[in-house]
């Protein structure tokens, strides 16, 4: 089994915490593109002896690409590899990109699992972490796109929150439990070395939340959860029965994964390498210009 990942490397605002490879120029869009499509001719070989099984837009915020958009890239791998043992093929989401025609045009690519980056169901929290999106515009979009058809949904949580309490902790599992999704990724805050928030720790303008009460939380999700009918199988990760993320699983058994785009990284069975963490320097060296299959684009991991 092997697994392609794609960095959709925009964002419309930073969220306090994060550290992932994206920027906010979203002209940048069609060139990045261009220049992804031409990094896959780099890899025509990768899923020749084992098949592609997953595929997985995830980022930055991948909903920011029109439906168009999203059709081109696809495209692009479908014509390139085979794509007829891919069971799982996820785009990771924005609360706030999910309107009701966005979801019904998504449908016309063969995306069957959404991860809507919800964090947390109190606007206290959200406004906190710099999402752009409020509890019911979340909620409401879960509600869409399970409209729309999409069954496999998984929904993102944050707990450990300085601004969080047992209590608006309960009342967001109370509302994801109200959805009924099929999967809940539910992450502790962590200090990346690179975000707004280590930053303000350093500069002592915030202080984490008691390590005893996170671990209290920690405890609170997964009792809730589990008893709630989700399997715990993984530290951060609960699913309904065959609901597990077969792409995320892959990484950790071992999977062979072709990731695309920059800061991606890849894995070969033998070899890690990740790609340049910068937008415009990715565009300049895989733009259709420059491409050549004699281009080396690995950067080997040490
Ligand atoms: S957490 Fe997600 S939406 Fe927020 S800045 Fe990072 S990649 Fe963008």
């Amino acid at each position: 089994m092997a697994g392609l990942y794609i960095h959709i490397p925009f964002c419309t605002q930073k969220c306090i915490y994060c550290d992932f490879m994206s920027g906010t120029n979203l002209s940048l869009r069609q060139d990045f593109i261009a220049s992804l499509i031409s990094e896959m001719d780099h890899y025509l070989d990768f899923f020749a002896d084992d098949p592609m099984r997953t595929i997985y837009f995830g980022g930055g915020t991948p909903s920011l690409l029109s439906v168009p958009e999203l059709q081109q890239i696809y495209s692009a791998i479908s014509q390139r590899w085979n794509i007829s043992s891919v069971e799982e093929f996820t785009l990771e989401c924005n609360p706030d990109d999910l309107t009701e025609e966005y979801l019904c045009q998504l449908r016309t690519i063969p995306i069957n699992r959404l991860s809507i980056g919800v964090q947390s169901f109190c606007d206290e929290e959200l406004r906190w972490l710099n999402r752009r999106h409020t509890a019911s515009v979340a909620f409401e979009a879960v509600q869409r796109a399970k409209k729309a058809g999409f069954a496999n949904i998984t929904i993102d949580l944050m707990f450990a929150l300085p601004v969080q309490t047992i209590n608006s902790l309960n009342h967001s599992i109370d509302k994801a439990l109200e959805l009924g999704v099929s999967h809940i990724s539910a992450y502790s805050l962590m200090f990346e070395p690179d975000s707004k928030i280590t930053k303000l720790m350093e500069l002592n303008r915030l202080q984490p939340l008691d390590e005893d009460l996170a671990a209290d939380m920690f405890e609170l999700l997964s009792m809730r959860l589990t008893s709630a009918g989700y399997e715990q199988y993984e530290i951060s990760n609960y699913a309904k029965p065959n609901f597990h993320s077969r792409h995320n699983s892959g990484y950790w058994h071992g999977m062979r994964y072709l990731g695309l785009g920059p800061s991606a990284h890849s894995f070969d069975g033998e070899k890690r390498w990740s790609n340049i963490a910068h937008t415009i320097k990715y565009n300049a060296q895989f733009s259709t210009l420059h491409s050549n299959r004699t281009l080396n684009p690995r950067r080997t991991l040490q």
